[in-house]
């Protein structure tokens, strides 16, 4: 049976890291918005701190025998039922999200890289891209998908693998990569002939500082500007075959692919949960100031509408929390959550994209200055909407399945 009620442990966590995030993050959001990124010594003294965060309030792409929060490496595949450990993770992230979601995503650890590593990597390769995080410094993972030519379609990636000898030589350009300039390996989706589509694409980790690798542009960006977004070059880049993630036998099948798609059955609701964390700042937010400067003050029509629009902001933040949720409690569960998980993306960041709008609504041209967060939520927001699959692949992603299922009743 599902059951929401936080545990005594889980509430306790979520203070913890809800104080972390009011008087840690908040007060820098700002600035490092303005920047265009989070300084390297802020990073070590907030990872130093997180780590000191119990479970549930660390690093959700690392597994527990790397010193992260995640589930086991070990057996990625047999996740333990009844475990909570993926909803304890997003009440985490929501945390977070809520004192900055730019500084979150700044945040060290394997990142989007974590899930590809552990579900498709082998043993070795787990030990080998995880045991990084625990050597001391700051250190990052990151997930090289995206091209100039292949954002949504992910079947049509054109960055090009070749067997010769020992390693791979890959050629290509990668776009928008989150953390991908300061990473110390990146997970590279390659292909040994496009005309295959999915059947001929194989993952492998690259390493910063491998020859023929490097950084291209730093993105400037309208939202989430303190996180760093970096187009990566390959250029006869050479990787040796132990970074193949899962070794040739894993790409017989169409399980490459498949490595990739189950990366986002396991983010997207993390990604949801984030957009729920920025629609809360701005609804709260919003909540107060009409409460402070209306409530009493004002005619009853004026208030009333506002009113309205508050409640309104606090239903779509529940109903997003909701459908989030349940998406974790269904990978807990170790149930299938493709469609789940898309629902709760799609859902939650198009609801916090109106969340974000109605607060600049409400609080009329004060919504709009530069000084103050409301402005920057409603920069932030739209993201949400395009990365980890934008609203209308998420739209594909629900109707194939709902087109699918076979009525149980
Ligand atoms: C801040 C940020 C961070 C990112 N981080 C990463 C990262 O770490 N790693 C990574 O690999 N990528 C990353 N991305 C890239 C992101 O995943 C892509 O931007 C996203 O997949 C959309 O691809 P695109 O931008 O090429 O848009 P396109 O795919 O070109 O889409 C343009 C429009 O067409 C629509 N569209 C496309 N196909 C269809 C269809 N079949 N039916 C209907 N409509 C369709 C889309 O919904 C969209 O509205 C990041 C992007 C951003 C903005």
């Amino acid at each position: 049976m599902v059951d929401f009620t936080l545990t005594d442990k889980q509430r306790e966590v979520r203070a913890l890291i809800h104080g972390f995030a009011a008087t840690v993050l908040r007060p820098n959001a700002l600035a490092f918005d303005r920047a265009h990124c989070v300084p390297d010594d802020f990073l070590m003294r907030l990872s130093m701190m997180a780590r000191a965060f119990p479970s549930g309030g660390g690093d959700a792409e690392l597994p527990s025998e790397y010193g992260g929060q995640g589930d086991s490496g070990a057996k990625p595949a047999a996740p333990k039922k009844g475990s909570q450990a993926q909803r304890f993770t997003l009440i985490g992230a929501e945390e977070m999200a809520w004192g900055d979601a730019s500084i979150l995503l700044c945040m060290p650890g394997p990142g989007l890289g974590g899930p590809p590593v552990r579900f498709m990597g082998t043993p070795e390769q787990r030990a080998r891209f995880f045991g990084v995080f625990q050597t001391p410094g700051l250190h990052f993972g990151a997930y090289g998908l995206t091209e100039p030519g292949a954002g949504s379609d992910v079947s049509g990636i054109r960055t090009s693998c070749r067997k010769d000898g020992a390693t791979w030589v890959l050629n290509g350009r990668k776009c928008y990569i989150t953390n991908g300039a300061r990473a110390d390996w990146v997970v590279i989706f390659a292909t040994v002939d496009p005309a295959l589509g999915r059947a001929g694409q194989r993952a492998f980790v690259v390493e910063r500082g491998t020859p023929g690798f490097s950084v291209g542009k730093i993105e400037e960006k309208m939202g989430l500007r303190a996180s760093e977004t970096a187009e990566l070059v390959l250029e006869d880049c050479r990787v040796p075959e132990a970074n193949l993630l899962g070794g040739e036998a894993l790409y017989a099948g169409k399980e490459g692919f498949m490595g990739a798609m189950k990366t986002f059955d396991m983010t997207r609701p993390l990604v949801g949960v984030m957009a729920v964390g920025i629609a809360r700042a701005a609804f709260e937010y919003t909540r107060d100031f009409v409460r402070e400067n209306y409530l009493l003050a004002r005619p009853l029509p004026r208030y009333a509408q506002l009113a309205a629009m508050v409640a309104e902001m606090g239903r779509l933040v529940d109903a997003s929390r909701l459908l989030c949720w349940r998406a974790a409690w269904m990978a807990d569960e170790g149930m299938p959550n493709a469609k789940e998980a898309s629902m709760a993306k799609a859902y939650a960041a198009r609801a916090a994209m109106r969340v974000c709008a109605d607060a600049v609504q409400v609080l009329g041209a004060h919504g709009l200055e530069k000084h103050q967060l409301v402005e920057k939520w409603y920069r932030d927001i739209k993201v949400y909407d395009i990365f980890e699959g934008t609203a209308q692949i998420q739209r594909i992603v629900i109707a194939k399945r709902i087109l699918r299922e076979v009525p149980t009743w």
